[in-house]
């Protein structure tokens, strides 16, 4: 984790500070229910001075895990977040150190869908849900007995 504490002091003179970091996913610190991070939280990438602006390129690779729709089953999906380029002035950077945690943390949670479906969308309850919808279509038609 101190490894996501950028000093830009030390990258005066053109020295890039390099990220590669594999970390566990209580940084996330996610505040629902529904949300369940589990797997490592791959970083990569570097920090470094341009001019009078920090430059941060990243990209970061986990899972994240939701409950499917339909049947409620935990699906584990896929958050990658590829290239990821911030610019930050020197002048907005308190104290000379630059925390990647919540740049990273933000990404992360970006990238989360708002809806997930088991067995790569073709959820098995989902052919139960299509029979109960057709039945309660054919109750639109309650005098077709009557001929
Ligand atoms: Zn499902």
């Amino acid at each position: 984790m101190e490894n996501l504490k950028v000093y830009v002091d030390r990258l005066k003179g053109g020295v890039s500070h390099k990220v590669d970091e594999t970390l566990t996913p209580d940084f996330l610190d996610v505040d629902d229910e529904e949300i369940l991070f589990d797997d490592p939280v791959h970083i990569q990438g570097e920090v470094y001075l341009a001019e009078e602006h920090l430059v941060v390129h990243l990209n970061i690779d986990t899972s994240v895990y939701l409950p499917c729709s339909i049947c409620n089953d935990a699906v584990s999906l896929p958050v990658g977040v590829k290239n990821i380029y911030l610019t930050i002035p020197l002048s907005e950077i308190k104290g000379a150190i630059f925390d990647l945690k919540d740049e990273i943390r933000e990404s992360i949670l970006l990238q989360v869908p708002l809806f997930a479906e088991c067995n790569a969308g073709k959820c098995p309850e989902r052919e139960n849900i299509k029979k109960f919808l057709r039945t309660s279509d054919d109750a639109h038609f309650p005098f077709a007995d009557l001929d």
